[in-house]
């Protein structure tokens, strides 16, 4: 008889001889096998072989927005499967998922941003911001603009042009070689990015990169004031302003877009992740309504940039779902509403235990720092957040920890559908997680 446990061994054992896995390290997945395999989610929830169940408090990869197990969403992709599984999307040839999700984003996005091309995620997105980005400079005649700048603590993607500008180091020194043209700048410094402007010559310049708020990067929310300053510093030297909304997209933070929050329109938007809350593999850049009409005005020849998955209609039909879900059940009010909730939780567990300094939130974005001293801000030798993700994930909640750059900080991005129940759920959780670990260190 084949026993759960069996199939359980069975099951990692191929797993370890099989399979890569993603940002993953290889000698752990070794040495334990996979800590879930995952069977079922449901609401804020997912469900393992073993019968465990755990608060998804990132929405698995900051996505899953709507939460898991909608019915809806399986049948909207059932039904385009059925009678449209896949046309391209090259040349002219089109589908009215495609047209009729790009038609949508361009109502909801922020300023002018009117025009879509579609990506199968963010890193495609990125890499497309910035070859979109260059060629445009070659159609307006200023072919030197090619450098791209990005922020510290950013993360971008792993395509070889997301990589590059993502300003976490040990992403860029994963390989021996990075694509040129990408220079970096401290991440709330407005001085840095004009001085690098200066010092690389604005006339070199194509665009400067920017993530609303900073996720994988450790939960970086920018000042109040800082991204309009940054938009007129970019306007002063005629640089595109790209915005990468791949988690702060599609309600996030409590607004529609991050940069809602912020008041300002880029010149371009990267988006991904809850644009279908990964029921499907979709993402996209839109360009403003101006750099639209330039590039009909100059182009000549063919676009040549083109994912075969590009306006795929099973993914755009189901982004087209998600976004009437989103809306319909007012989800980007709950996440204001939940997110002020989530905040009020890290602050009580930052009142109660003796290593938690800095907490922030926007929306449902939030982030527990780790401290050794909460006066000073000192940071304990070894990370403890790590450990504390353990914990937590014994109890029932999955949380993420990021140590990059001398960090000791723990991020969270439940599903937007949280309520109060899961919310208190998740705090009381994450509270005796931090204990088990406080009341470990010698
Ligand atoms: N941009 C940002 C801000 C991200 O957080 C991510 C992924 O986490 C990406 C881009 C890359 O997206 P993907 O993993 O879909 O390629």
């Amino acid at each position: 008889m084949v026993t759960v446990e069996n199939k359980y061994e069975q099951l990692t054992g191929l797993d370890q001889k099989h399979f890569l896995h993603p940002t993953t390290s290889i000698k752990q997945q070794q040495a334990t096998g996979p800590d879930f395999i995952f069977t079922e989610g449901k609401g804020v929830r997912l469900y393992d072989m073993k019968g465990r169940s755990a608060i998804d408090g990132l929405s698995s990869l900051w996505n899953v927005n709507i939460g898991h197990g909608r019915e809806e969403i399986a049948q909207t992709a059932y039904e385009q499967m059925k009678t449209l599984g896949y046309s391209s999307c090259f040349a002219t040839y089109s589908n009215e998922p495609a047209i009729r999700l790009a038609a949508k984003l361009a109502e909801i996005a922020p300023g002018d941003l009117s025009a879509t091309f579609f990506t199968s995620g963010g890193s495609e997105s990125n890499d497309t911001a910035y070859k979109l980005a260059r060629h445009y400079w070659i159609l307006k005649g200023q072919p030197e603009r090619k450098k791209i700048i990005s922020r510290s603590k950013s993360y971008h993607g792993v395509a070889m042009g997301a990589t590059s500008a993502t300003g976490l180091k040990p992403f860029r020194d994963f390989t021996n070689s990075n694509a040129p043209d990408f220079c970096y700048v401290d991440h709330f410094s407005r001085e840095a990015l004009r001085q690098t402007i200066e010092k690389e010559g604005p006339e070199t310049v194509a665009a400067f990169i920017a993530e609303p708020v900073q996720g994988a990067g450790g939960l970086h929310i920018a000042p109040e004031g800082f991204f309009a300053e940054i938009r007129s510093i970019c306007d002063e030297y005629g640089i595109l302003f790209i915005t990468d909304e791949v988690i702060t997209g599609f309600g996030r933070t409590g607004t529609y877009f991050g940069m809602d929050h912020y008041g300002v329109a880029p010149d371009m938007m990267c988006f991904a992740k809850g644009v279908t809350s990964g029921y499907a593999q979709l993402g996209g850049v839109m360009i403003s309504e101006k750099m639209h009409k330039d590039f009909i005005q100059l182009s000549e020849g063919t676009l040549l940039h083109g994912y075969t998955y590009s306006g795929h209609p099973m993914a755009c039909a189901v982004a087209l779902k998600n976004l009437e879900i989103l809306e319909r059940e007012n989800l980007i009010q709950n996440a204001r509403v939940m997110g002020e909730e989530l905040l009020k939780g890290f602050q009580r567990i930052q009142s109660e235990r003796g290593i938690v300094g800095n907490v922030r939130a926007l929306g449902l974005m939030g982030a527990v720092e780790i401290v050794k001293n909460k006066e000073t801000n000192e940071r304990f030798a070894e990370p403890l957040a790590p450990k504390i993700v353990g914990e937590a994930a014994r109890r029932g909640l999955i949380c993420r920890s990021v140590v990059f750059d001398g960090q000791d900080t723990l991020v969270f991005a439940p599903p937007l559908i949280i309520n109060q129940e899961e919310i208190n759920e998740l705090i009381s959780i994450l509270n005796d997680a931090i204990e088990a670990v406080e009341t470990g260190i010698p």
